[in-house]
């Protein structure tokens, strides 16, 4: 689990360890270990990810229903079973109606964060050009709008860039973001 755990998962038992006799951490802050099963309990981050879908000078981003007027890329977090390029894409076609085939998604950069106080989460970021996606742009899911904007566009408008995509990319400068996208696919070969 992404926070800390109180009870193991296993058999139900305490692992806190302000309700156990015996120092239940076995390695802080990290693992730990239940005094009932033996078994280890982990406190790791929940996988995410991230789509940089280019359209020339402009990058397609999403108004996320709990934070209206913050825009971020389209994301979320892995599914039982999916690798993190099918639920990237997944993701994305859920929250914009694009498809992409997530063989085609490019790496560009991974992150680490804690979003909420004590919840971890890790990050995989791909890049794809909008023209190797299908489908019409329609918000969906947990967005409430979907766009493309060009930086000067984005800047121009009352928008901001959610305080948790900043948090997670250390910026909220979109020209950053363009030129990474932009350069992870060329390195890849991919059409830009
Ligand atoms: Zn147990």
């Amino acid at each position: 689990m992404n926070q800390p755990p109180t009870h193991c998962p296993y058999c139900g038992s305490s692992v806190d360890p302000a309700e156990t006799d015996e120092p239940r951490i076995v390695e802080t802050p990290m693992v730990y270990r239940c005094e009932s099963c033996e078994d280890y309990v982990f406190y790791n981050p929940t996988p995410g990810g991230s789509a940089i879908v280019l359209d020339g000078d402009a990058i397609c981003l999403v108004e996320d229903f709990r934070s209206p007027d913050e825009w971020k890329l389209p994301s979320g977090r892995m599914l039982l079973g999916e690798s993190p390029r099918e639920g990237v894409a997944r993701e994305l076609e859920e929250e914009t109606g694009l498809s992409v085939d997530p063989a085609d998604l490019v790496y560009v950069t991974d992150e680490a964060g804690e979003p909420v106080p004590e919840q971890y989460m890790v990050g995989i970021d791909y890049a794809v050009a909008r023209s190797q996606t299908t489908g019409s742009l329609a918000a969906g899911s947990d967005a409430t709008d979907a766009k493309f904007f060009t930086p000067s566009e984005f800047e121009a408008s009352p928008h901001a860039i959610k305080h948790t995509h900043v948090d997670r990319f250390g910026t909220d400068s979109l020209p950053w973001l363009l030129d990474e996208a932009r350069a992870a696919l060329e390195r890849a070969g991919e059409p830009v």
